[in-house]
């Protein structure tokens, strides 16, 4: 473990910004929210951000993306396009870590998608350690409110300095190169834990029963009429599939010049919740009624994704709950309605 006075943090992401303005992101205040966006001084840098609109998923799959593009104006030609511009973000919370772990293993799992992987393995994440604590989020009981890994380096706020966990060789390489660090001693690396062991009870909000349970419990209200009274409010807007770190769904289409002669080949992120979502090329949807996108929502998150990879596909970043006019898509009050019957 690392420290580095505040000065000496904010001369070195000036030193980032100053190599490429274009690679060097970090959370920024927008009115009174946050965002993730590209920094132009580090002075705009704001740690103690509780949550951000969108999730940093938005630079590894982004909102609309050329994926080829074709040219059949002498002989048929095909492009694979892949545009990467290796990132550093900073300021990731350890939900929003997590999330990108669970995105990694979706995309590299039986397709090799290498325009999210590329993106990825050219990143450097630099988390930050939660300072404030969303009314929404519920990070604290689905265990994601800290994390040992997933991030290149990790900043905990001592009051005058950070101190900086290392998490990949590139992570060290930057730091060793651009920043003036000092080592941490026993009592920080102490401090350090502590500070990292309240963090989960910071948070108001809590599911209550361990989320180790939630497939089961999904499994067994599949009719539950919940899902039904919930969904009569849903205006099936797909904001809480659109603001979520872990749903990944697209969509993809072509799109043709008027020459009919060329074309590129764009995915654009798609949600369950929205109607066409299940639409098939005949016409046939498949989740037609709103209570069944609504529904399909929790199953994925709490079970269909459990069954295929292990994990609970929702790391309680409460964005959904913040997203939703009629307040029905928070999962923690949904889980929590489920389990008490
Ligand atoms: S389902 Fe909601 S709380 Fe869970 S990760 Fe997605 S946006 Fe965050
Ligand atoms: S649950 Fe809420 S945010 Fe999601 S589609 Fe329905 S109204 Fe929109």
């Amino acid at each position: 473990m690392k420290l580095i006075k505040k000065d000496e943090f904010l001369n070195f992401v000036d030193s980032l910004i100053k190599i490429d303005p274009r690679r060097v992101i970090g959370v920024k205040s927008k009115g009174n929210k946050f965002i993730f966006d590209t920094l132009n001084s580090a002075n705009e840098l704001r740690l103690d951000y509780d949550v951000t609109i969108l999730p940093p998923k938005k630079y590894f799959l982004p909102p609309t993306e050329t994926l080829l593009k074709y040219d059949l104006t002498d002989k048929f030609s095909v492009e694979a396009v892949n545009e990467v511009t290796p990132l550093i973000i900073i300021g990731v919370h350890p939900y929003d870590l997590i999330a990108l772990q669970q995105m990694d293993i979706v995309f590299r799992d039986t397709y090799q998608d290498h325009n999210y992987i590329r993106k990825r393995e050219e990143s450097i994440l630099i988390g930050v350690n939660i300072q404030n604590v969303s009314p929404y989020s519920f990070a604290g009981s689905m265990g994601t409110a800290t994390t040992e890994e997933g991030f290149d380096l990790m900043l905990t706020d001592l009051g005058d300095e950070y101190a900086i966990e290392i998490g990949s060789e590139k992570g060290e390489a930057i730091l060793n190169k651009y920043a003036k660090i000092a080592d941490a001693d026993g009592d920080t690396i102490n401090k350090v834990h502590d500070i990292k062991g309240k963090i989960a009870s910071k948070f108001k909000k809590q599911l209550n029963f361990p989320p180790e349970e939630l497939p089961k419990l999904l499994e067994e209200n599949y009719d539950n009429e919940l899902w039904e009274k919930n969904a009569q409010k849903c205006l099936s807007c797909g904001s809480c599939n659109l603001v979520c770190p872990t749903c990944y769904c697209f969509d993809v289409q072509d799109i043709v010049e008027l020459n009919l002669r060329r074309g590129k080949r764009v995915r654009t992120w798609d949600g369950c919740l929205l109607e066409d979502f299940a639409k098939v090329a005949t016409g046939e949807n498949f989740r037609e009624d709103r209570a069944a996108r609504y529904r399909h929502r929790f199953m994925r998150k709490g079970k269909y994704l459990y069954d295929r990879f292990g994990f609970i596909a929702c790391v309680g970043c409460g964005r959904c709950a913040s997203a939703c006019l009629p307040d029905i898509a928070d999962p923690c009050k949904v889980f929590n309605a489920l389990k008490e019957g």
